[in-house]
């Protein structure tokens, strides 16, 4: 899973693009329809990119949006969102898909 710099979760609507990058003059990537940004997989760590609470709550709703996680258990998602922010250091995507595999397992055995 990727996170935009817009704090949007890829899911298709991206092109291809060539950029410069440590390892290669014109390593092929992608970039996102929607806001242009282009990503540097190479050099970029947005796989560890860390947000602020507030940011990370408002990545979460777009995410639990785009998951189509209902209404009565989106509370319950933020909730264990904000649960593991404060617990440890993981990073955005691994919160995010973390607290969406628990929410699964959780609605799985009522
Ligand atoms: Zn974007």
């Amino acid at each position: 899973m990727i996170l935009c710099e817009c704090g949007e979760i890829i899911d298709g609507g991206t092109f291809k693009d060539f950029i410069k990058t440590s390892s290669n003059p014109s390593t092929p990537t992608i970039g996102h329809d929607k806001c242009g940004y282009i990503f540097n997989f190479i050099d970029n760590k947005m796989y560890r990119k860390y947000s602020s609470r507030k940011e990370l709550k408002t990545i979460a709703i777009r995410y639990a949006e785009k998951k189509k996680i209902g209404e009565n258990d989106i509370e319950r998602y933020l909730m264990e969102v904000d649960r593991m922010k404060s617990n440890g250091n993981s990073s955005d995507c691994e919160i995010l898909i973390n607290a969406y595999m628990r929410l699964q397992s959780s609605n799985g055995v009522k």
